[in-house]
């Protein structure tokens, strides 16, 4: 392929030193819209194109399946440029369709198929499937290679086990959701059981620790892993197995990583024993390699699942190598918003301001001014439903150019979607909800699924519980029970007692009959599933256990829709086979299937506004954007009204919200509101419709935002923070870690970190009983005490 540096002339001179950055460490910090992702797509490009790196060597983490995808079909197409311009000396849509695709297919096979992306569940479950059977854990156990990944209602009824069957516990004083929900904070944090029970030194504490023991072993018993043990297991590994982690140390020569902020200590921990290969201290291997990340501080909404935006700003104190020139040679900062209008950009960073927990940066507009943002109270949900609806209608009249899948609908909580959807049906306005019910969830899909899982992985308990008796064939509760006790007499997976004819045979008769039925066919698919392809096996299955006829015969709307489901589901493994052709096995299809937030993600996106919460709707953007529900107690969330930090985090997440618009921004709230079958109950604006600049917003009352700063006092803030960098103590020499401070709002505190140099500093701060907060000197005045 011929050098080129063509495509980098897509990028503004900021971009392009990040992209041309070639080994070493690279932090880009910069605000929404600011092209950290196009940044990070060109890079890999780059790399390929222009440093002749072998794809292999490239792992790049995503965060979420679609975001791969589409960085995928990114480079793709920059490489088929190139290589057109190449080849053939003339552009790619001017090209014949067959030699496209010719092309493509080219691109595909010889570069993109080798390179690791996807999101850091889909990369550490890939290294599993090599080597999760060198791994044994501090208790002993043990995992194959053809383990089951277990999801959140697993995961919850393996709890749900223990806390009843196995440890007879009061199921409302230990209840299993939370019960996970400890242990998979637990092991977010990088604790195990007994490091758990150590910092709980409480009965409860005590209790859960034991459960969290049991629970490991479950999931050992069943060959599964919980979401939290896929990204735990190979940090452990590592650390236990020097040769395994050399080879994946040597084979990710380049390693990037998109919304760092939103890393936690488990991947940080694996991205770190990755670059490092375990090495403590500085590296010496910089000429061959590169740790690439970006992300912003002020998009950081993952705390509930231990997400610490401190790890993005300590990045350069992990990787760089201290030297006083670090900040330009490991950090680039991107300051030109693409993707709004500059009233769209005004609004957000006006509303981000507010928060007291940040780094000043700069975002400049390079849009114009485009339209007024708009504001509408409605009296209820429905009557914001049918505004929304009303202006997705007139958009329609008034800009013929806009469809309906450039309309987006963001909310704060799921539930929220119900009225919208029942307007837009109402309205015959079609719509797709992102990430809702995921397509996995469904009880039709689950149950196909664990058949799946049980022909792939027999000691799969809580599978092939589900799926004895579904379709009904005729054996009873006492049966399974009777079962389950044998096989934990002699310490064996239920599967082996069921299989085994003899013992199966000492059942009852119509009960014993079907279970050797049930075995037999089970077993039938088992004896094919290196031989045949994923797609045979669920044919297999479908017509071995009636199941769609048995929905057929029942036959109300439901079961319809669940066979059109099951049909679904067909396609996507069809689907899955083509895009896969190097492992279309039915272990690939299954580790997918549960990685994949949503089936809908992977069809291709029609004319459909899209609905989905405000944290599936990070990285995206829309021409048009719908803000529903601002009130208080729903956003910000009802849990984080007397937490000071919590507050940020939800202001964080209406700054990713306004910030995912590029032309045009609705925002609404209702006064009174029916959410979860409640009562309507009336509800207060939102404080973060106070926060926003009046005159740049229209509203249907005249009274509905309180007044606050105009445009100009507004900029006059600005420029005042901007000149209060030369104040004392916003320089790094002006403080010590260690030393005692007092904050206006928090009280009194000690620097923990000082991250950044010169007069571009932020401080951690401890201050007890509101835990560390980042605060920069330019922000808050901060006192020696
Ligand atoms: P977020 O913080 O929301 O993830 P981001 O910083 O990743 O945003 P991108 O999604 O990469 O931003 O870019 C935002 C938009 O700006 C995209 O439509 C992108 O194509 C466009 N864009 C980025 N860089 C440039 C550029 N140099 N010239 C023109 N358009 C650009
Ligand atoms: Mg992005």
């Amino acid at each position: 392929m011929t050098v080129t540096t063509d495509f980098l002339n897509q990028l503004n001179p900021s971009q392009r030193r990040a992209v041309e950055h070639f080994c070493g460490p690279l932090l880009v910090v910069a605000g929404a819209g600011s092209g950290k992702t196009r940044a990070l797509t060109y890079r890999i490009a780059n790399l390929i194109l222009n440093n002749r790196v072998d794809p292999e060597n490239i792992l790049a983490v995503t965060f979420t399946n679609k975001a791969a995808r589409e960085m995928k079909e990114r480079v793709e197409r920059l490489f088929a440029e190139q290589e057109a311009l190449a080849r053939h000396g003339k552009p790619l849509q001017a090209l014949s369709e067959y030699e496209q695709i010719q092309l493509r297919s080219y691109v595909y096979k010889t570069f993109i198929k080798h390179l690791w992306i996807g999101t850091f569940h889909a990369l550490c479950s890939r290294i599993l499937r090599f080597d999760i059977e060198k791994y044994q854990s501090e208790a002993g156990h043990r995992w194959t290679k053809t383990f089951s990944i277990f999801d959140e209602s697993d995961a919850q009824s393996l709890v749900k086990s223990i806390v009843v069957s196995k440890m007879n516990l009061d199921d409302r004083a230990f209840n299993p959701r939370s019960v996970r929900f400890a242990i998979s904070n637990a092991k977010n944090q990088g604790y195990d059981a007994a490091e758990y029970e150590q910092a709980n030194q409480t009965f409860k504490g005590r209790t859960i620790a034991e459960v969290y023991r049991y629970y490991q072993a479950g999931l050992a018993e069943n060959n599964a892993l919980d979401f939290d043990d896929l990204i735990r297991l190979p940090v452990q590994l590592f650390r236990q197995n020097s040769q395994v982690l050399n080879y994946w140390h040597r084979r990710f020569r380049h390693i990037l990583v998109d919304e760092y902020q939103d890393t936690n200590r488990t991947q940080y921990d694996l991205l770190r024993l990755l670059t490092t290969n375990g090495q403590a201290g500085r590296f010496d291997d910089w000429e061959n390699r590169s740790v690439f990340v970006v992300g912003d501080a002020d998009q950081s909404i993952y705390s509930f699942r231990a997400a610490d935006f401190t790890i993005l700003m300590g990045f350069q104190n992990d990787f760089g190598d201290g030297l006083p020139d670090d900040d330009t040679r490991t950090l680039v900062k991107l300051e030109e918003n693409y993707r709004s209008t500059s009233n769209i950009l005004d609004v957000a960073n006006y509303l981000i301001e507010n928060n007291t927990e940040r780094i000043d940066k700069i975002l400049r507009a390079t849009r114009g001014e485009g339209e007024t943002i708009a504001c509408y109270r409605a009296d209820d949900e429905v009557a914001e439903a049918e505004y929304v609806v009303g202006q997705i209608r007139s958009l329609e009249f008034d800009h013929p150019e806009l469809s309906w899948g450039d309309c987006a609908i963001l909310y704060r909580a799921n539930a929220q979607s119900r009225a919208l959807e029942e307007v837009l049906t109402r309205y015959s306005i079609p719509y797709r909800v992102v990430g809702g019910l995921r397509f996995y969830d469904r009880r039709e899909i689950k149950d196909v699924l664990a058949y799946l899982r049980l022909v792939a992985n027999p000691a799969d308990s809580v599978s092939l519980k589900r799926v004895i008796n579904t379709p009904r064939r005729g054996i009873g509760k006492t049966t399974i029970d009777n079962l389950e006790k044998a096989a934990q007499e002699l310490g064996v997976p239920l599967w082996e007692i069921i299989s085994d004819e003899t013992s199966a045979k000492t059942l009852a008769g119509r009960s014993g009959k079907a279970v050797v039925g049930f075995a037999k066919m089970v077993q039938s698919w088992q004896d094919k599933v290196d031989s045949a392809t994923a797609s045979e096996i669920v044919q297999d299955v479908l017509a071995d256990t009636s199941y769609l006829e048995t929905l057929q015969a029942r036959g109300t709307e439901d079961d319809l829709e669940r066979g059109q489901n099951i049909q679904e589901l067909y396609n996507a493994v069809l689907q899955f086979e083509e895009e896969n052709s190097e492992d279309a096995s039915l272990l690939a299809f299954l580790a997918n299937a549960s990685l994949n937030s949503d089936l809908e993600d992977s069809k291709n996106e029609g004319n459909e506004v899209s609905l989905m919460t405000l944290h599936a709707s990070k990285g995206l953007e829309f021409p048009v954007v719908f803000l529903v529900g601002l009130e208080q107690g729903l956003f910000p969330s009802n849990r984080s009204l007397d937490d000071a930090a919590a507050i940020e985090e939800e202001r964080r997440l209406c700054y990713v919200g306004l910030t995912r618009a590029q032309d045009r921004l609705f925002i609404s709230h209702a006064r009174l509101r029916r959410l979860y079958g409640s009562d309507r109950t009336p509800a207060m604006p939102s404080i973060f419709l106070g926060e926003l600049p009046p005159d740049y917003i229209q509203t249907n009352i005249a009274t509905a935002l309180p007044e606050r700063w105009t445009k100009t006092q507004r900029q006059a803030k600005l420029s005042q923070t901007r000149q209060s960098s030369d104040r004392p103590g916003t320089h790094a020499d002006d403080w010590t870690v260690g030393e005692p401070v007092s904050h206006p709002a928090f009280g009194e505190g000690k620097v923990t970190h000082i991250f950044g140099a010169g007069n571009k500093i932020c401080l951690a701060i401890h201050f007890p009983g509101l835990g560390k907060k980042i605060i920069d000197p330019k922000v808050s005045t901060l006192e020696r005490v």
